[in-house]
């Protein structure tokens, strides 16, 4: 096992890993920029590296930073976290060549899944079912007008190395389409710098429904049933909950099935995530994401299995200590997203926090690192905290859910822990009825 791991993020997610990390004895070296030299994951890694100024490219982004503060502490492994650099297969590379461990999958596959076009041709292969689209790049204005006709309007278009829920766009005829290219391929450019787009047909009433895999160096793969990230806003993530409403167990089993059979074929390694629209009884295959997930907690609470242990456990060469027959899923978990944001008009809200008070009893998780007389930095996310309930019930849950938000106190701020307690009383959402679109035409019929 590692005897000591880089930690290269930071906020709640640092914090998540280095609890992992302590937990199984292993020592922590946390980094972070000159805007982070107070932030809790300093605080309670056992050494600490300033890699760089505020600004991430300076800092979180630096690979040269972040592979000399692991050489001089003398890790072992590196863990990148969630956003940043996790799903960089050039990190993950230059790492492996610095003789540490990347904790997460094989550089190879997080090139592909990076791809979205690559990635969708792979699962393909595997038998997977992808939304229906161009099936590669489209360059000229022409084929994507001949592809629109072909699977029908709304169609979408993507960034092929989009992420964030950037760079779409929807176009409901040719007109609309023509102009959508040239947008969407300045916003690829700008964003990810990249302006390779593919085309699909936009589903108009699906979930998002995603997959949790588990996979260790040895061709062990398990999954852990599904999340239902359909509560979104610009197509981010808002609250999850597992499991999702919309299936049953004949359907889970069968899709997680098909999952670990489409992981074993490409040989993928490290935990994942595939996420799939979901309409009427199909599913449609969209991306993967090769790394740990924001939403991951609410897994952790009904499988009892800790993700990033393992996924640290298998990097390190062990074998899966659980089959999939041991995976028991019991009761129902939702995550609330707080982000330091005002409710209504999501303003970002940066700050000094001047009250901090985050709710317990049964079953009530908080991964935040906040503290009272802490100051929200402006260069990041604005994710600040997440609120994970588990209830036996998926009505226990939201109970529970509803008192502990009433309990969660952060002061000095704006946070959107108010749009929170108001969605969860939304009679769509206590019945479960809600697709990806539910909460824009929600919060479009209030403006
Ligand atoms: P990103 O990597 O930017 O998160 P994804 O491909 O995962 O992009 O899509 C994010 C969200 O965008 C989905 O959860 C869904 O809400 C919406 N979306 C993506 N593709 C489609 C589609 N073909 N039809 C309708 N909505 C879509």
């Amino acid at each position: 096992m590692f005897e000591k791991i880089l930690i290269a993020n930071r906020g709640e997610v640092a914090l998540r890993i280095h609890r992992a990390c302590r937990e199984m004895g292993i020592r922590t070296v946390a980094v972070h920029s000159e805007a982070d030299a107070d932030a809790m994951h300093v605080r309670l890694a056992d050494e600490s590296v300033c890699i760089g100024p505020a600004a991430a490219r300076g800092s979180y982004l630096n690979i040269p930073a972040i592979l000399t503060a692991a050489t001089i502490t003398n890790a072992d492994a590196i863990h990148p976290g969630v956003g940043f650099l996790s799903e960089n297969a050039h990190f993950a590379q230059m790492v492996a060549e610095h003789d540490i461990t990347f904790i997460g999958p094989a550089p190879e596959h997080m090139t592909v899944m990076g791809d979205k076009i690559a990635a969708k041709a792979a699962m393909k292969k595997t038998g997977i079912p992808v939304v229906p689209g161009s099936d590669g790049p489209v360059v000229e204005e022409d084929e994507a007008l001949k592809t629109a006709a072909k699977i029908g309007y709304p169609v979408i278009v993507k960034a092929a190395a989009g992420g964030g829920g950037r760079g779409m766009k929807v176009a409901h005829d040719d007109e609309t389409l023509r102009q959508a290219l040239p947008m969407a391929r300045a916003e690829a450019k700008a964003n990810f710098g990249d302006d390779t787009l593919y085309l699909e047909k936009f589903l108009e009433t699906p979930r998002h429904i995603e997959i949790q895999i588990l996979a260790d160096n040895h061709g062990n793969v398990i999954h852990l049933g599904e999340r239902d990230c359909s509560l979104q806003r610009r197509h981010q993530k808002v609250i999850e909950e597992a499991p999702s409403p919309a299936l049953n167990a004949a359907t889970r089993d069968k899709i997680g099935a098909r999952c670990v059979k489409a992981m074993k074929k490409l040989g993928y390694r490290s935990v994942g995530t595939i996420e799939f629209l979901y309409e009427n009884g199909k599913f449609y295959f969209i991306e993967m994401n090769t790394r740990l997930q924001v939403e991951h907690p609410i897994t952790e609470m009904i499988s009892g299995i800790d993700l990033a242990r393992e996924q640290i456990r298998v990097a390190a060469g062990a074998k899966l200590d659980v089959t999939q027959k041991n995976i028991q899923l019991a009761g129902h978990a939702i995550e609330c997203r707080i982000n330091a944001e005002n409710p209504e008009t999501f303003a970002p809200s940066p700050g000094t926090i001047t009250d901090y008070h985050a709710p317990g009893g049964l079953d009530v998780r908080v991964d935040s690192a906040l503290y009272s007389g802490y100051r929200v930095p402006p260069h990041y996310d604005s994710l600040i905290a997440k609120l994970i309930v588990r209830g036996r019930s998926r009505n226990e849950c939201l109970m529970r859910l509803r008192r502990a938000l009433e309990e969660f106190v952060i002061g000095g701020i704006e946070t959107t822990i108010p749009l929170h307690q108001r969605l969860i009383t939304e009679s769509d959402f206590i019945n479960g009825d809600y697709d990806i679109h539910w909460l824009e035409n929600l919060l479009d019929s209030e403006a």
